[in-house]
C-alpha cells in the first residue's frame, strides 16, 4: 500500500496569525514567521515540511480557511 504524505499551501497575505493551525497541527509542521505580510501579521508556514502527513487539522480549523492541503502518494 502506497504511503500518503501531506503538504500544505498557506496564502499568507490572508493569514491573520491566530495560530490555531499551529497548535492543532499534530506533527508540529506549521510555525508562524519571523516576517509579518503586508497586514502586518506574522503567517503560518510549513517549517518542517517532511513531518506533514496531510490530515488537514490545519485547514479545517483555520478560520479564514487559508490553508490547502495536498497529499502525495510516495
Ligand atoms: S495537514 Fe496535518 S500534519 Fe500537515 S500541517 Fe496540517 S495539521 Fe499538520
Ligand atoms: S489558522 Fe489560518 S489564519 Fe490562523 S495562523 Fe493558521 S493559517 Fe493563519
Amino acid at each position: 500500500m502506497a504511503k500518503i504524505k501531506g503538504n500544505i499551501v498557506v496564502d499568507i497575505e490572508r493569514c491573520k496569525g491566530c495560530e490555531l493551525c499551529m497548535a492543532e497541527c499534530p506533527t508540529g509542521t506549521i510555525a508562524m514567521s519571523k516576517e509579518v505580510n503586508h497586514k502586518g501579521y506574522s503567517y503560518a508556514y510549513a517549517a518542517r515540511p517532511d513531518l506533514c502527513i496531510g490530515c488537514a487539522n490545519c485547514a479545517i480549523v483555520c478560520p479564514d480557511g487559508v490553508i490547502t492541503v495536498y497529499k502525495i502518494k510516495i
